[in-house]
C-alpha cells in the first residue's frame, strides 16, 4: 500500500505537496493536536417547568481511553406535563449507546451513529409510553466527536450552527403541522386529522394540530395518547466543521419563536459560550416575554491554538488549502473563491428525515448478529430466538422477493410499533 502511494506521487509531480500536507495533517490528528476545544454555556427561564437539557462531556466511545472521548448536549421540550422529558434525559443516551456494535473506530462508530439514534429514539419511546403515562417531549439530541457534530432530532426544538464566515444553517427541521407539509401529508395518510381547533360559532384559532389530541407537533417522544403516527423517529444530520470550528446554538421554542436563527447568532456574536447562551434568552425575553419554557445551550467548537486563524499562514500554503479544500470537498476552483479557503467549508456526511423505520434501519451486513452469535432486535435490542426475529422489510411497501429474510430484525413488540408508527393498525391497540 505504502508503495503504491509512492508510484502515484511520482507520476503526478504536481500533488506532491498536497500528498505532503495530507501526511502532515494525519501526523498532527495522531498526535492529538487537531482536537479542537469545546466551550459552553446554558441559560433557561422557566415558566411551566417542563423544559430539560442535558450536558455530558465526559463520555467515551472506548472505555478508559480518554482520547476517544466525545460530548452530549441535548434539549427536551416537555408538553402534557414533564414526565416524557425527565424519562428521555435519563435513558436516551444509554439507548442510543446501546445499539451501536462494539469495538468501531472512530470513523465507522460516527457512520452507525445515525441507525443508532434511530434505535435509541424508538426504544426510549416504546419505554416511555409503556408506563402508561401520558407527557410526551422534544428530543434534540446532539454529539459532538472532534470536529464531527451529529444532530438528531424531533419536535421543535432547534439546533442550528454558525461558523465562521457569519453563514448560519440550521441542522433540524422543525416536526410542527404548521410549517411542515410532508409531516401533514404522512400523519393524515396514517389516519391521523388535522386541522386548527375550532371555537363555538365553527370559528378556526391556533396553528394547526393533530386530532385527537390537539398536539402541533408531528414527531415526539411520548405521546402515547396522541396516536402512534406521532412517531419518535429522528431527522439526523451529520457534518463536519473545518478547521475553523463553529458555534451551535440548541435551544427550545421559548426561543425560535422569538427569534428567527439569524438574530440568535447574531444577537451573540463575539461573546464566549457562556455569555453567548444568557444573552440569546435575554434577547428572546426581550423581543416575546416570558410565554414559555425557554432554554439555550451554546457549544463552540474551536480550534486548537496553533491553528487559530488569526495567525495567516504563507502565501503558498494558502494556495494549498484551497487545492486542499477542492480536493476533500469536490468543489470546483471557480467556486473557491479568494477567500473561501478550506477554513469556511462545512462537509455534510449525513442527513435522513423519513419516518419509516424500514427506511432508517437500511440493510446491512451481519446485521442484527450480536457478539454472541444470537440475533438481536434492531430497536431494543433483545437477543431474538431464529424463529422469533422478523425483518424490518417484511410486509412492507419496499420489500422485494428477498428482502423479507434480510436484516435489520425487530422482535414481535417492535414490529408491532412499526406497524403502529405507519398508522397499520390503530394506535395502543395490539395485535395478537
Ligand atoms: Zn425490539
Amino acid at each position: 500500500m505504502a508503495s503504491g502511494e509512492g508510484r502515484r506521487q511520482r507520476h503526478h509531480h504536481d500533488l506532491v505537496p498536497l500528498a505532503v500536507l495530507l501526511k502532515r495533517e494525519m501526523k498532527s490528528e495522531r498526535m492529538g493536536m487537531g482536537k479542537p476545544t469545546l466551550r459552553y454555556g446554558h441559560a433557561a427561564q422557566s415558566k411551566k417547568g417542563e423544559d430539560y437539557f442535558l450536558v455530558k462531556t465526559d463520555c467515551q466511545r472506548v472505555p478508559g481511553n480518554s482520547s476517544s472521548s466525545f460530548s452530549i448536549f441535548a434539549i427536551f421540550d416537555g408538553h402534557n406535563g414533564n414526565a416524557a422529558a425527565i424519562f428521555t434525559r435519563e435513558h436516551l443516551l444509554n439507548h442510543v449507546l446501546g445499539a451501536l456494535p462494539r469495538g468501531l473506530g472512530r470513523d465507522e462508530w460516527l457512520q452507525a451513529l445515525p441507525r443508532a439514534l434511530v434505535a435509541g429514539f424508538v426504544k426510549t419511546d416504546k419505554e416511555f409510553q409503556s408506563r402508561g403515562e401520558t407527557s410526551g417531549t422534544t428530543a434534540t439530541f446532539v454529539i459532538v466527536d472532534r470536529w464531527t457534530v451529529t444532530v438528531a432530532s424531533v419536535g421543535d426544538s432547534r439546533c442550528i450552527l454558525d461558523t465562521q464566515g457569519g453563514a448560519v444553517t440550521t441542522l433540524t427541521v422543525d416536526h410542527r403541522f404548521e410549517e411542515n407539509i410532508e409531516e401533514r401529508e404522512r400523519v393524515t395518510s396514517s389516519g391521523g386529522a388535522v386541522g386548527r381547533l375550532s371555537i363555538v360559532g365553527g370559528v378556526e384559532i391556533g396553528p394547526l394540530r393533530c386530532w385527537p389530541g390537539g398536539l402541533c407537533l408531528s414527531r415526539s417522544i411520548g405521546d402515547m395518547d396522541v396516536g402512534e403516527f406521532i412517531v419518535p423517529i429522528p431527522y439526523v444530520k451529520q457534518v463536519k466543521l473545518s478547521n475553523a470550528g463553529g458555534r451551535l446554538i440548541i435551544a427550545s421554542d421559548g426561543i425560535w419563536d422569538a427569534l428567527s436563527s439569524e438574530t440568535a447568532a447574531k444577537s451573540c456574536h463575539g461573546l464566549p459560550a457562556e455569555l453567548a447562551a444568557m444573552q440569546v434568552v435575554k434577547e428572546a425575553l426581550r423581543t416575546r416575554g416570558l410565554k414559555d419554557d425557554t432554554t439555550c445551550i451554546v457549544v463552540d467548537i474551536i480550534p486548537p491554538d496553533n491553528e487559530l486563524p488569526s495567525a495567516p499562514a504563507p502565501k503558498k500554503q494558502n494556495k494549498l488549502r484551497v487545492l486542499l479544500s477542492k480536493m476533500r470537498f469536490g468543489g470546483s476552483t471557480n467556486k473557491v473563491s479568494k477567500n473561501l479557503s478550506a477554513v469556511n467549508i462545512v462537509e455534510e456526511l449525513f442527513e435522513e428525515g423519513s419516518a419509516m423505520l424500514a427506511e432508517r434501519l437500511g440493510n446491512y451486513d451481519n446485521s442484527g448478529k450480536s457478539t454472541s452469535g444470537l440475533f438481536v432486535c434492531a430497536v431494543c435490542q433483545v437477543d431474538l430466538a431464529p424463529s422469533e426475529g422478523i425483518s424490518v422489510h417484511a410486509g412492507s411497501i419496499f420489500s422485494t422477493s428477498s428482502m423479507p429474510w434480510q436484516g435489520p430484525f425487530l422482535c414481535l413488540d417492535c414490529r408491532d410499533k412499526k406497524d403502529a408508527m405507519e398508522g397499520k393498525r390503530p394506535s395502543g391497540v395490539k395485535v395478537s
